[in-house]
């Protein structure tokens, strides 16, 4: 079949995609009100952009920090502070253009603007996102 194929895609055919399954598909030459089937491909795997971990660390020395190799995003409970520190934290995630100064001013103004249901919703997700537990 694939010869088919190749001779109508020589000859100009349009070339389509066809789904097979949620792994393969196929292309399609059409040509004069025919269509012949071509190779199964795979499709290429999309690579996922790894999301950040989030972590409670009391034994940090700073209110967080972002590891932008590692994708982990650090909130350190014990210094207070944390609906600050996690926005903070997740402006320099979003917006690596953005130096320390900018990133401060904005995670203040942001969190001057939130009620208290905005920022219980930050900690849930915040919560949702933790992995490793380093809270003793
Ligand atoms: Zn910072």
């Amino acid at each position: 079949m694939p010869a088919d194929f190749d001779k109508c895609r020589r000859a100009g055919g349009k070339i389509r995609a066809k789904r097979i399954n949620s792994k393969e598909y196929m292309h399609i030459c059409v040509k004069g009100g025919k269509s012949y089937a071509g190779y199964p491909k795979q499709y290429q795997k999309l690579t996922k952009k790894k999301a950040y971990v989030y972590k409670e660390d009391k034994k940090m020395h700073s209110y967080g920090d972002i590891d932008d190799e590692k994708k982990v995003i650090r909130v350190n409970p014990a210094k207070g502070d944390v609906i600050d520190t996690i926005l903070h934290e997740e402006l320099h995630k979003n917006n690596p253009g953005m130096n320390e100064k900018q990133v401060s001013k904005k995670a203040t103004l942001l969190q001057k603007k939130m009620s208290i249901k905005n920022q219980r919703n930050l900690l849930s997700n915040f919560l949702r996102k933790k992995k490793n537990a380093n809270k003793v």
